[in-house]
């Protein structure tokens, strides 16, 4: 993918290379910690002092944020990611406005190692990227992306990476849509379906990053489709052991098959038209 020297996003909130070690505290009184934390938004933005406030009651321990510099390569995959976010809003702020479906409020997305705290629960690297309706924002560790090589097989390449970031970004429309909450009503209405909901639900987001894909068009290299499709085929249900681990619900339930998942993408990618990503009736039917 074409992506040097383009628009990065604002809305990436890279919390890299932060660790929380503990350290031990006077018991039984209140202790607030203001901890000044280093926030990365790209190179050429320069670099943002956040405050990060803790307040903590009667507490044994005392987490403290600590920061280490990112090397040159992680660097180079926030302006990625940033990079990918920002044809994500271009995209997305288009086909809102072609088709008069309101104004599309652009996530922000949270990079992150090993663990992270979300507006859905605490979640863990093995959780897989997930995007979370409570805060609407997306999570990811980027060293998903290696095991889905190593361990899933996929090709790897930075498309493939930036077809996880745009299923992940088609949940976020399905929750502008409604379309995630009539789902979870329906999925509580009627249980019998629940899973061929989330089946119709998760192939939509491919659907949804297939659309990107084509209006992104001008971006992409040779062999860019193929990464995604093996990406596709490799978190397919049939392909994918279920991932249980911290308190998000992973994202890689009930998602359709490999060859479901890839189809869904070549239609959105295709056809360039939002009304043809009618999963439901398909898969319900
Ligand atoms: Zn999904």
């Amino acid at each position: 993918m074409k992506w040097k020297g383009r628009r990065q996003s604002g809305n990436l909130d890279d919390r890299r290379g932060m660790s929380k070690g503990k350290l031990a505290a006077g018991g039984g009184i209140v202790v607030t910690i203001i901890v000044l934390a280093l926030n990365f938004f790209g190179g050429e933005t320069g670099q943002q002092l956040a405050p990060i406030v803790e307040q903590l009651g009667n507490s044994q321990t005392v987490q403290q944020t600590e920061q280490r510099e990112l090397t040159a390569q992680e660097k180079e995959m926030g302006k990625f990611m940033a990079t990918v976010l920002a044809d994500t809003e271009d995209v997305w702020n288009q086909i809102f406005a072609q088709n008069n479906i309101g104004d599309y409020k652009e996530p922000a997305m949270v990079l992150f190692t090993d663990a992270v705290s979300t507006g859905c629960g605490n979640a863990s690297s093995a959780s897989g990227p997930f995007y979370c309706p409570a805060d609407q924002k997306v999570y990811m560790d980027l060293a998903f992306f290696d095991e889905l090589k190593t361990r899933f097989g996929a090709k790897g390449g930075d498309f493939a990476i930036a077809y996880v970031t745009a299923h992940e970004i088609g949940h976020h429309v399905q929750t502008l849509l409604r379309t995630s909450q009539k789902v979870t009503q329906l999925q509580r209405q009627n249980r019998s379906e629940a899973n061929r909901l989330s089946v119709a639900l998760e192939l939509q987001a491919d659907f949804y990053a297939g659309l990107w894909a084509h209006y992104n068009q001008e971006y992409l290299e040779e062999g860019d489709i193929e990464e995604a499709l093996s990406a596709a085929n490799a978190v397919g249900d049939d392909a994918i052991q279920k991932r249980t681990q911290g308190d998000v619900v992973p994202d890689s339930f009930t998602h359709g098959t490999s060859e479901q998942r890839m189809k869904w993408f070549m239609k959105g990618y295709k056809t360039g038209d939002i009304r043809q990503g009618d999963t439901f009736s398909e898969i319900l039917n």
